[in-house]
């Protein structure tokens, strides 16, 4: 109901019964309009019902099945033409409607901050909670709003066009495929030698950013940018195992450093040199050792391409390290323009994926494509079903990660091309038995992994929060959305309270 009070103390004196009275008129009042502009702003697509339907039930398929049913589902290429022009036109709808509520949010919280002003000597104490609970209540809501509508939305749309991209294209490059891996063009591809793999030229020199590495890391411990460890022996050390094992099959010649952080961002992330940061959130999100393998594998890739070093070269790593202090010191000290990102940080939604340099991490879309290609092959030289990274970026794309695993898709290759890519490397991959998905080792640090998070969770809920300064207010349950517990486009198809 805080949604919708924040419009209504212009009238000071009211009882807080009379308050409710009129909200809840106001309430019902508005709710037929609601509604209405609502199903106004849900385009329909011009399909036969049990076209829209199939197709719809396609796009929500993994990736990997739609990689082995594309060629026999029959869409007509104006069929798909049409459902892409609606989802285009659904996701601009769909931005569109939480702007507008954001702005609204904004004007609401104005003339709640307007009222505390111009009544602050008179109010009485339960009047000022209320106004404070409200105040409090609307920012929550406005960062939610503005993370949906510059984040989360866009993504999951994103992830829906590129599954309609493979049904129209696949067949045609799974073709191309074949015909290359009968005519034996596919070993002249780029890094097409996986059998010398770790005796191959993949960067040269990678010792000479060690040092790099560790000045980033005291650096960003420095400057409070560095989440706690994990506190756990076994999870520690289950990561380090799999991680060696994983860099003994790869091309990284310098020595490796593992290290579980606690915090529930869906995220890993290398500094050069060989320092491999994973995030709790990560172990939380993966449902088996090849998933994990593989992204692990991805991450070793960047070290071993020495992506980092040779993004650096633009800046120098105190720059970089100053600008994610400068903003985890704005979203520490609270200001209000940063609670977006404080809220979305508090939650999950992005963590230091966000701040960290893209430069620093060697992230561009083209080394994304080449860590994506090369971590296959480690993944898989080491025994790996390579196609667990797939099925963790389904995973990503597609739940949790849409909004929790924001950081990991900041300035990615385009969806389709990713998967396509991924797809054609572990085609080109030379046959081998008994490749590993599961292992005991894998659900024993799962088991572990629940004490952790528990711990996590009950420390968070103790700790005095910036996002809610005001104590003892109703619980922000007018978030409208969780990540985790239903798909992201709802909060696109129905009425937003
Ligand atoms: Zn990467």
């Amino acid at each position: 109901m805080h949604e919708t009070a924040a419009g209504l103390p212009q009238s000071p004196g009211r009882s807080p019964r009379s308050y409710l009275a009129l909200l809840l008129s106001l309430l019902l009042a508005a709710l037929p309009v609601i509604q209405a502009s609502n199903q106004q702003a849900v385009p329909r697509p011009a399909l036969p019902p049990e076209v829209l339907a199939a197709m719809n039930e396609a796009l929500l398929r993994p990736y990997l099945e739609l990689f082995e049913q594309a060629a026999r589902l029959e869409f007509t290429p104006a069929q798909i033409q049409e459902m892409r022009r609606y989802l285009e036109q659904a996701r601009s709808n769909c931005v569109r409607r939480w702007r507008e509520r954001a702005r609204q949010l904004e004007r609401d919280l104005e003339k709640a901050q307007a009222e505390l002003r111009a009544r602050t000597a008179k109010l009485k104490p339960e009047e000022r909670r209320e106004l404070h609970c409200q105040i409090q209540n609307l920012r929550l809501l406005k960062s939610q709003a503005d993370t949906l509508a510059e984040h989360a939305v866009p993504v999951a749309f994103e992830n829906r066009l590129a599954k309609l991209e493979l049904i129209e294209k696949w067949p045609q490059d799974e073709k191309k495929i074949k015909e290359e891996l009968a005519s034996g063009a596919y070993i002249n591809r780029r890094w097409g030698d996986v059998l010398d793999i770790g005796f191959r030229q993949v960067g040269q020199g990678q010792e000479e950013d060690i040092k790099i590495g560790q000045e980033t890391v005291e650096q960003m411990k420095l400057a409070g940018l560095m989440p706690p460890e994990v506190k756990n022996e076994v999870i520690q050390q289950y990561v380090a195992r799999l991680t060696r094992e994983v860099a003994r099959h790869s091309d990284v010649r310098v020595p490796v450093r593992v290290t579980v952080l606690n915090s529930k961002e869906i995220n890993a992330f290398a500094l050069p040199g060989g320092f491999i940061y994973v995030e709790r959130g990560l172990l939380e999100a993966v449902e088996d050792e090849a998933q994990l393998a593989g992204v692990i594998a991805h991450e070793l890739a960047h070290v071993a391409a020495r992506h980092g070093h040779r993004l650096m070269r633009r800046s120098t790593i105190a720059s970089l390290i100053y600008q994610a202090a400068q903003l985890a010191a704005m979203i520490l000290t609270g200001g209000v323009a940063s609670l977006g990102t404080y809220y979305a940080l508090q939650y999950g939604f992005y963590g230091l994926g966000l701040v960290l340099s893209l430069d620093l991490l060697g992230v561009s879309r083209e080394f994304e494509l080449e860590a994506d290609q090369l971590g296959i092959q480690y993944a898989w030289h080491a025994g790996y079903d390579p196609k667990g990274f797939i099925r963790f970026f389904d995973k990503m794309a597609t739940q949790e990660g849409y909004v929790q695993g924001i950081s990991w898709f900041r300035t990615h290759p385009p969806f389709y091309r990713r998967m396509v890519e991924a797809m054609r490397e572990i085609s080109f991959l030379p046959p081998k038995e008994k490749l590993v998905t599961q292992t005991d080792a894998f659900q024993q640090m799962k088991r572990e992994l629940e004490k952790v998070v528990a711990e996590a969770k009950e420390e968070e809920e103790g700790r005095p929060s910036l996002i809610a300064p005001e104590q003892g207010c109703p619980a922000p349950e007018k978030l409208e959305f969780k990540p985790g517990e239903r798909r992201i486009e709802t909060v696109c198809d129905m009425p937003t309270s």
